[in-house]
């Protein structure tokens, strides 16, 4: 049977969608290659949110194309994705050796477009329209990575509970790639995290563009507790399951309901990226976020008042049009006031179609290059001070596998979300353990569990 490549750009949901592409595709008899020089399908899976990310995948397509056609005169190549959705058959004019093109609704449908082309039946394929239930669609799983991995089974696992978002931040094209929310229902969630379960999984990170906006359309409350709420609890029962994390959350989502639950359900990680973009209230305001500084810091009190061992990690924009250094510098403030332990820091890349991107007062390369790295040192400063003050300390960690830099040694991580390499043996994958955290690098702590876990040994 032919075999795929499939590469990822973008973030978890389009890791995600990779996965469940690359399962379906093993379902109908497909083998997962291991690179793009030995498959006989390659499927870029695209991200469109920054002009980097479009050129990136462009260029390496422009690249298997020449490469393709000289190696492998049959090879089948794909574009998938948001950049597939945003650009449709423009792709295809522009890169002539592409032979599919599957937008965000449509990845359902790869194996039987690439049974098609590898049989000739069709000559290209572009399928970009709209599809009603697609996010139900995304939920088969191969627990090994995105399918090119090398078969250990894993211990978290991801889980898309909708798709879309409503919110039209002015910078963000997700509206457009991705269409209006629509989310799963609780039941059809919970049975695919039971079975995960059942294979070894530990822990579930729930997944959408704006997973705080879980089920508001169709989905009453309950007892006060909106559908994301609900949804935690159901859940939350699952006997084996011991960990839940959830990406992205809007900050508008933290309403008394979410921040309660973190009280009382002790799954639920004391983790959370809130993503907050700016400091400054005007930019905020221009962006459409819906929230204000003070808002966002209250919700970042409330939720350390319930669990004060809380990692909060969060996204920012530099560089938005109309940015002033003095909204800057709220934004720098706020780095310290939220006591952030990380975040991703992004210069503002202007994109088709968006509000932001025919604002006047556009800023210069420059400029948004020289915030970014201010950010960023005041950040990583911040980060080195938080992950210095774990040292000494005990936590609790899940053990995944073998660390990615050094494969002789296993990583896990805390429940705030810190990963954590230490000295172990294979039995201690999927295993809870707690360790002393014993130094700190970049971003990573080292633990050492044989002092507390003696009879491990
Ligand atoms: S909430 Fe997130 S996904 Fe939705 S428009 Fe804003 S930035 Fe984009």
């Amino acid at each position: 049977m032919p075999s795929v490549y499939i590469k990822t750009y973008g973030c978890q949901m389009n890791e995600r969608d990779s996965e469940a592409v690359a399962a379906q595709l093993v379902a109908k008899g497909y083998s997962m290659a291991g690179s793009e020089h030995v498959a006989d399908v390659v499927l870029l899976n695209t991200c469109s949110v920054r002009d980097m990310a479009e050129q990136k995948a462009l260029g390496k397509m422009a690249a298997l194309a020449g490469q393709a056609r000289k190696e492998r005169p049959g090879q089948v190549l794909g574009f998938l994705g948001c950049m597939a959705q945003s650009r449709g058959r423009e792709l295809i004019d522009r890169l002539p050796d592409v032979d599919l093109v599957l937008g965000t609704q449509k990845f359902h449908r790869a194996a039987e477009y690439l049974d098609d082309l590898l049989a000739g039946r069709r000559d290209k394929v572009v399928d970009v329209a709209e599809e009603e239930h697609s996010e139900a669609r995304i939920r088969e799983h191969v627990l090994n990575g995105n399918g090119n991995g090398n078969g250990e089974q894993a211990v978290t696992a991801f889980v898309s509970i909708m798709q879309g978002c409503n919110q039209r931040c002015t910078f963000c094209i997700v509206p457009f790639t991705r269409g209006e929310e629509r989310s799963r229902i609780i039941p059809d969630i919970v049975a695919e995290c039971r079975e995960l379960v059942a294979r070894g999984v530990k822990e579930i990170t729930l997944l959408g563009q704006i997973v705080t906006s879980y089920g508001k359309r169709d989905i009453p409350a309950s007892d006060g507790k909106s559908a994301f709420v609900q949804l935690l609890e159901a859940i939350h029962e699952i006997e084996g399951l011991e960990r839940i994390r959830f990406t992205s959350p809007h900050p508008k989502g933290y309403g008394d309901d979410l921040v309660e639950a973190y009280g009382r359900l002790p799954k639920l990680v004391e983790s959370a990226h809130i993503p907050v973009q700016s400091g400054s209230d005007r930019v905020l305001k221009a962006m459409h976020r819906g929230y204000t500084r003070e808002r966002f810091l209250g919700i970042i009190q409330r939720l350390r008042a319930v669990r004060p061992d809380m990692g909060i990690t969060t996204d920012f924009i530099v560089g938005f049009p109309g940015e002033t250094e003095e909204d800057f510098e709220q934004t720098l403030s706020l780095v310290g006031e939220s006591g952030f332990d990380n975040a991703f820091i992004f210069r503002y890349s202007p994109r088709k179609d968006t509000p932001a991107a025919t604002m006047p007062n556009q800023l210069p390369e420059e400029a948004k290059e020289e915030r970014n790295h201010r950010l960023l040192e005041v950040m990583n400063a911040q980060g080195a001070r938080r992950y210095q003050a774990l040292v000494g300390q005990r936590r609790q960690i899940l053990v995944e596998g073998p660390s990615k830099k050094n494969p002789a040694r296993l990583m896990g991580r805390t429940r705030c979300n810190k990963i954590v390499v230490f000295e172990g043996a294979d039995r201690h994958r999927g295993q809870l353990l707690d360790v002393k955290i014993t130094r700190t690098g970049s971003f990573t702590l080292y633990g050492d569990p044989a002092i507390l876990n003696l009879d491990e040994q």
